[in-house]
């Protein structure tokens, strides 16, 4: 039950967390001041989605509909998360991928009215105290970016700002995270894309970026000022260049709750999908060889966790890093080469150096992960070459946007003659092959961060470990059913999201429990407690 806070008049229409607008019932109109200010129809939760639907569904253009549901929230939050929770498939791909990578693009061109934290080097020695500006005390969480790497777009500067606003919303929407205690964060360091910083429009600090111990020391301050702010608040880095995320999770995840999505969400995703997987292919998880395209954080955290998973299943580190292969834009990578990063070492083999079509012919991986960014490079040869090794190649193209992926769902199916198990980071419209139509699932980290979030907040997690994420992917995998299969899903419907995000919660939380990783108290039903803690954006 939200309160009115004191607030009458137009001051409770104006204020996003309390409008319900033509809603309000004659009782209220009457308690709250609001006779005249409001038409004489009152109308039900249920009519103004009718409403919003009309409106919403009636722009020209997807990034018009962003617009449109970004001032929805900020007029009235609960409307616009009840309409996006009863309408995920068709609102998540507008509020997060692939729309919010254009909105994230002209950020500064649609910009309305400003949403979330910006600090800046200017800003150094003082983050804390401008934090006391943020007017709420219980912030559960941060998602930050430095908007260097925005989903596969490169360097957007301040305009990535879109990503942490976006992310929040399905925090809220998925696993049901108080809205008033979220908060978007922008570590606004400047950017390297000239094309943005000399558009007249730009809204972020119009310098080259900062870097090296400046950086790090600004990053330092401000994990150090959230800690001291909001104790509480778990951290989740977004969207940072792979070198920084890397020394940031390394610096900050023994230290500090935090996680990186890019990192690790992303590998928990994908290893759901790979397990869910098996049920189709009838193999055995620990007898499976996976090749990744792309080399970079997104890769290399699903390698590091299908480590995990590899030995959880009793298979030893060295076994498991074996069954791991990659290559990037320089071919396989394999010992010797003098360009690889340290995360790209342990899956460095000995092997002779071979481009992507032959190191498929010479490994023979039943599964395919692309993580590149680059479009196209999964080509009718790589799945053709895939679809004659495996019976049922499993091929993942999880570049972010659509327009960045691998190859397309129809690609994919054309190429293995309707055999391929296909996922992608970005949602595709069901595909009809030969006669049977496939509807691929989307393996999309909203699946898994909002129930991370969830069961972190709930016992108050000290840290985020490794076997939260591993559980997190087996809970997933889990509510994959046959049907979903035999439409070709890897994952569970969209609309199934808040059960899923329940069940991962439940897991994270027994965890840390268990583990000795939660500062609250156990509850004596977990399922209740979280239930009871989630938002309800119903009046
Ligand atoms: P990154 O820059 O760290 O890594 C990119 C890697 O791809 C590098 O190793 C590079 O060598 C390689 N590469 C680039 N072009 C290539 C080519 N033509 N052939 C072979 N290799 C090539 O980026 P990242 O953080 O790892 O992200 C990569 C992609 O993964 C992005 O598009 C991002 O949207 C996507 N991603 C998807 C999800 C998801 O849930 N689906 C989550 C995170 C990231």
């Amino acid at each position: 039950m939200t309160q009115d806070q004191g607030l009458t008049g137009f001051n409770i229409l104006l204020n996003a967390a309390l409008n319900k607008s033509t809603a309000f019932t004659e009782e209220e109109r009457d308690r709250l001041k609001l006779r005249g200010l409001l038409p004489a129809a009152i109308g039900s939760q249920a009519t103004q989605i009718e409403r919003v639907l009309e409106n919403v569904r009636r722009k020209e253009s997807d990034i018009e509909r962003y617009i449109a549901l970004m001032a929805l929230m900020a007029r009235n939050e609960r409307l616009f998360y009840r309409t996006l929770m009863d309408h995920i498939d068709e609102f998540m791909p507008i509020v997060y991928t692939p729309t919010v990578g254009q909105a994230c693009r002209e950020f500064a061109h649609i910009f309305r009215q400003p949403r979330g934290f910006y600090i800046t080097p200017h800003d150094k020695g003082r983050i804390r105290t401008i934090l006391d500006n943020w007017p709420t005390n219980d912030v559960r969480v941060v998602v930050v970016t430095d908007g260097q790497r925005i989903l596969g777009l490169g360097d957007l500067g301040a305009n990535g700002m879109g990503i942490p606003i976006g992310k929040l919303s399905l925090y809220v929407a998925c696993a049901g995270i108080q809205p008033n205690q979220c908060l978007p964060v922008m570590l606004d360091v400047g950017t390297n894309n000239k094309d943005l910083r000399e558009d007249s429009l730009y809204l972020g600090v119009r310098k080259e970026r900062l870097e090296g111990a400046a950086y790090d020391e600004l990053v330092e301050e401000f994990v150090a000022a959230v800690q001291d702010k909001f104790p509480r608040a778990l951290i989740q880095f977004e969207d940072f260049l792979t070198p920084n995320a890397y020394r940031l999770l390394g610096a900050y995840r023994d230290r500090v709750l935090c996680f990186n999505d890019d990192i690790q969400g992303t590998a928990s995703v994908a290893l759901a999908g790979v397990y869910a997987s098996t049920r189709i292919s009838g193999l055995d998880f620990s007898d499976l060889t996976i090749m990744f395209l792309g080399a970079g954080s997104a890769a290399t955290g699903i390698a590091d966790l299908m480590v995990e998973a590899f030995q959880a299943e009793g298979l030893s580190r060295e076994d498991a890093q074996r069954r791991l292969w990659f290559v990037d834009i320089n071919g396989l990578v394999v010992k010797g080469r003098d360009d690889l990063a340290a995360h790209n070492l342990p899956y460095a083999h000995d092997h002779k150096p071979l481009a992507f079509a032959q190191a498929i012919k010479s490994v023979k991986p039943q599964v395919l992960i692309g993580a590149t960014g680059a479009p196209g490079t999964f080509t009718e040869e790589i799945v053709a070459t895939m679809a004659q090794i495996n019976e049922r190649p499993v091929i993942f193209a999880l570049s972010n946007p659509t327009s960045r992926a691998e190859c397309t769902a129809e690609q994919a199916y054309t190429w293995s003659q309707g055999r391929a198990i296909f996922s992608s980071g970005s949602p595709f419209a069901p595909v009809t092959v030969n006669g049977k139509t496939f509807a691929p699932g989307q393996g999309n980290n909203a699946y898994i961060f909002p129930g991370i979030g969830l069961g972190a907040v709930i016992c108050e997690a000290s840290h985020i470990c490794d076997d939260m994420f591993l559980v997190a992917a087996k809970k997933l995998a889990e509510q994959v059913t046959d049907e979903d299969l035999s439409k070709g899903a890897v994952y569970p419907p969209l609309n199934a999201i808040r059960n899923v995000s329940m069940e991962i919660a439940k897991a994270v939380a027994q965890i840390a429990y268990d583990q000795d990783l939660a500062n609250a108290p156990e509850p004596p039903a977990l399922e209740q407690a979280i239930a009871e803690y989630m938002y309800d954006p119903y009046y």
